[in-house]
């Protein structure tokens, strides 16, 4: 499992980014400031997301103190958007730099470009292809076939779908599910949601039969197939 650090002060975000990440099969330890994170034995990890703003300093300062400990790539988070700031980041010795709000996809490709980068290998194949029932995920291509057929689906159908396929059996609530598809912006996404899962449904559960993917967990939300 790939441990990964996340030096964020922010509490809703860091936890946003952990659900997310631990979802996708990383481990997560959160630092909530500098000293902190230079407490711990840095070269544990295998990545570094690194806050610019933190309560006692500036992220990029530390940089050069954290390459003492480990080469691990460090993706630097922050609000500020200035060409010059980014630039910063960078000299600093950032590997790469992402502006808040960013969306939780992109920061899971972008630690997942880093980690491919560092470790000068091929990404894992069963990462990358997922496969439930007649259900079969290429998340390289994009591509979605049920019983062998291509099934072409909306981005938003598509997340929906690869959030459900990696955890087989999990009950998700709906504010959940819209946490992880959207990001930060969600507010009024509810029925939305619901619309989004009723043409996925469409496009993949098989006619005429009781819902063999997708089942309503009343009260609650949802879940995609029965656990492995
Ligand atoms: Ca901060």
């Amino acid at each position: 499992m790939k441990k990964i650090v996340l030096i964020e002060d922010e509490n809703g975000i860091a936890r946003m980014i952990s659900v997310q990440l631990q979802l996708v099969g990383f481990e997560v330890i959160q630092a909530k400031d500098l000293a902190t994170a230079l407490e711990l034995d840095l070269s544990e990890f295998d990545i570094i997301v690194l806050d610019w703003m933190l309560p006692d300093g500036d992220g990029p300062d530390v940089i050069p103190e954290i390459r003492r400990s480990t080469d691990a790539p460090i993706l630097m988070l922050t609000a500020r958007s200035e060409l010059v700031d980014k630039l910063t980041g960078f000299e600093a010795g950032a590997d790469d730099y992402l502006t808040k709000p960013f969306d939780m996809m992109e920061l899971i490709a972008r630690i997942k470009a880093l980690l491919r980068r560092s470790e000068k290998q091929k990404p894992e194949k069963t990462e990358a292809q997922l496969q439930y029932g007649e259900i079969g995920m290429d998340v390289d291509t994009r591509s979605v076939r049920v019983g062998g057929e291509e099934v072409v689906l909306t981005p938003t159908e598509f997340k929906i779908l690869e959030i459900f396929m990696r955890a087989p059996g999990k009950v998700f609530s709906r504010d959940e599910l819209i946490e992880l598809v959207m990001g930060y912006e969600y507010e009024g996404y509810g029925r939305t949601l619901d619309s989004h899962i009723a043409r996925l449904r469409n496009k993949i559960e098989p006619d005429g039969h009781e819902r063999q993917y997708i089942k309503t967990v009343f009260g609650v939300g949802y879940k995609f197939g029965d656990e492995r």
